[in-house]
């Protein structure tokens, strides 16, 4: 619960998060006249600020980078009203009372809010190395679709065996010349059918029992893997321009447990053709409740439709009170 002692403002839609997802609900909400709050959480503008170039998303013929595109959006949803604010949820409580749903930011103030949009989006997983912090951008990802382009016609490794890297390694082999997958077990995780197409893929070689242990490059970009067979201990170094990581993601619901539904791995659930989640007046958009497309735009999509139906929730409200 909520400290009552806290300083308490009220909004009638208070949106967490400020990736795409976020960002989109404010643009559609300040224009539905809801004088959105959003709350930026630590990585202002989300995921997209740590990758390099966006080349994806309708309306940027030329490209943009994600920094000056989060940039755009931000400057946007200002140009509407939408109230911009750094800082982070730190608890809710969705009880619903008399309509009003309470969340409180940086542990020092409550907004009371008529809906909230929850935007707070997926962290992807790294390894861990060093080299792969300091090469990220510069030859490290953790998005093929984003960035699978750059590496057109090079070899690429791409570390991971669940469904999402051997859907982005057989993406990259469209693209690149060779694509080595490293996968840590003696299996894959990923399902048959995938696993199927993988090993259907001329130009993927499958490296079992095998780890990356470093990512090499000359100090600007990656030029290979240092990679360890973990039955045999035999290390070698790979040839590759591009490195990409895809062991998962983690939804960023941690906030939210046993008190919205999610599924056995974290994300939030929504109800089919809707944002809505399982409590009135609460709605999810972008990476949170979604881990199978994970684009800007599919995020944006449904910031669109957290708004719409947030506005839609309100006037329903309004029309209870005016019968
Ligand atoms: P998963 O958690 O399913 O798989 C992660 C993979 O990364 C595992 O193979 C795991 O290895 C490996 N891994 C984890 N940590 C490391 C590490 N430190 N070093 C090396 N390898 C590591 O994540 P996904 O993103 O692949 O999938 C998430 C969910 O989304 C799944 O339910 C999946 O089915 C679904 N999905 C569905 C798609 C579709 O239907 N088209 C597409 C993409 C995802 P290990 O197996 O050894 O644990």
């Amino acid at each position: 619960m909520i400290n009552k002692e806290q300083e308490i403002e009220r909004v009638s839609c208070l949106i967490i998060g400020s990736g795409p997802a976020g960002y989109t609900a404010a643009i559609y909400a300040a224009r539905a006249d809801l004088k959105p709050v959003v709350y930026t959480g630590m990585v202002p503008g989300g995921q997209l600020t740590q990758t390099t170039e966006v080349d994806n998303f309708p309306g940027y013929p030329k490209g943009i980078t994600g920094p000056v595109m989060m940039e755009d959006l931000r400057a946007q949803a200002e140009r509407f009203g939408t109230d911009v604010r750094f800082g982070y949820a730190t608890k809710v409580d969705f009880s619903n009372d008399g309509g009003i749903h309470k969340v409180e930011i940086d542990g020092i103030k409550t907004i009371e809010a008529e809906t909230v949009i929850i935007a707070t989006g997926a962290t992807a997983k790294w390894l861990g190395l060093e080299s792969e912090e300091k090469y990220n951008g510069f030859g490290v990802s953790a998005c093929a679709v984003c960035d699978g382009f750059f590496y057109k016609g090079q070899d690429v490794a791409i570390v991971g065996a669940g469904d999402t890297a051997a859907e982005e390694a057989t993406y990259l082999a469209k693209l690149c010349r060779k694509v080595y997958m490293l996968v840590r077990r003696d299996e894959f995780r990923a399902s048959k059918a995938m696993v199927h197409r993988v090993n259907n893929t001329a130009n993927i070689e499958v490296l079992y029992n095998t780890e990356a242990v470093e990512i090499l490059g000359d100090g600007q970009v990656v030029n290979a893997v240092r990679v360890i067979n973990n039955q045999t201990n035999v290390t070698q170094d790979i040839d590759v321009t591009g490195f990409f990581v895809a062991i998962g993601h983690k939804p960023n619901t941690e906030l939210f447990q046993g008190i919205l539904d999610m599924d056995e791995t974290g994300y939030l659930i929504t109800k089919a053709d809707s944002t809505a989640t399982n409590i009135p007046g609460v709605f999810a958009c972008g990476d949170v409740q979604d881990h199978v497309f994970r684009q800007a735009i599919t995020a944006a999509g449904t910031g669109c439709m957290s708004a719409l139906e947030a506005e839609r929730y309100l006037m329903a409200k309004e029309d209870v009170v005016l019968s």
